[in-house]
């Protein structure tokens, strides 16, 4: 609660204005450039965090864990803070970043600048045989993602299910828009980094594969509106 307070209170502070130092970021203040996944077409990735900003304001920030490390020198014991902060806009772009420092708003701070640095854009869909409605609310296959000794598994689940994972897994695929799934980890799931980088390297995998056509195809608007009609339909008789 209190991280929250303090985040929103960061928000409000007036933000110095960005000077682009990459040509995307340049393109992208000119507005030439009008989402994330056309940085991704041209094969560029996120450099600066900024771009995330611009691209996507309705994006929201929650720090997953602030521990301390020690760490020995010479002249002793050195504490710092190291943070986890998580990105999303529940629109299919979510991110998650570290960062150190001695004091703790500093650590959330380099930590929210490279969860920005390292958004996915990730497919949204419906996969679940249980539910086939082709709305957006789940993910189109079943996916495996690993970070370290962490291996998080992702199924499509229906419509309404919620999600059904550990609180860290849960917090990741909220944030990216996922409302549906089921989930399997193994490993040392205490990690929180470990398991927030596997359950997005498992969405981001989607990305690696095409299905026949495009994902987008599979979750297009007209085929979205009409399944959602159908869906309404369905609850109206139910009722
Ligand atoms: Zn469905």
């Amino acid at each position: 609660m209190r991280d929250r307070n303090r985040n929103s209170r960061r928000r409000d502070e007036p933000q110095p204005e960005w000077i682009p130092k990459t040509d995307i970021g340049r393109k992208v203040k000119n507005k030439e450039i009008l989402s994330i996944e056309e940085i991704f077409a041209r094969g560029k990735g996120v450099l600066e965090a900024q771009m995330v900003d611009f691209l996507l304001p309705s994006l929201s920030e929650e720090t997953l864990e602030i521990m301390n490390t020690q760490r020995m020198t010479d002249c002793g014991r050195k504490a710092q803070f190291r943070a986890i902060v998580l990105v999303g806009d529940k629109q299919g772009h979510v991110g998650v970043g570290s960062g150190k420092s001695e004091e703790v708003q500093p650590a959330i701070r380099a930590a929210a600048k490279d969860a920005r640095r390292n958004i996915v854009c990730i497919p949204i869909g419906c996969g679940s045989w249980e539910c086939g409605c082709k709305t957006r609310h789940s993910i189109p296959i079943e996916v495996v993602g690993k970070n370290g000794s962490v291996e998080v598994r992702l199924k499509p689940a229906p419509r309404g299910l919620g999600i059904a994972a550990n609180a860290v897994v849960r917090k990741v695929l909220a944030a990216a828009g996922v409302k549906d799934a089921w989930s399997f980890s193994r490993g040392r799931t205490r990690n929180v980094y470990n398991m927030a980088c596997a359950s997005i390297k498992a969405l981001d995998s989607l990305n690696s594969m095409r299905y026949v056509g495009d994902w987008k195809e599979r979750a297009s608007a007209s085929v979205e509106k009409e399944a959602e009609k159908a869906v309404e339909k369905e609850d109206a008789a139910a009722a």
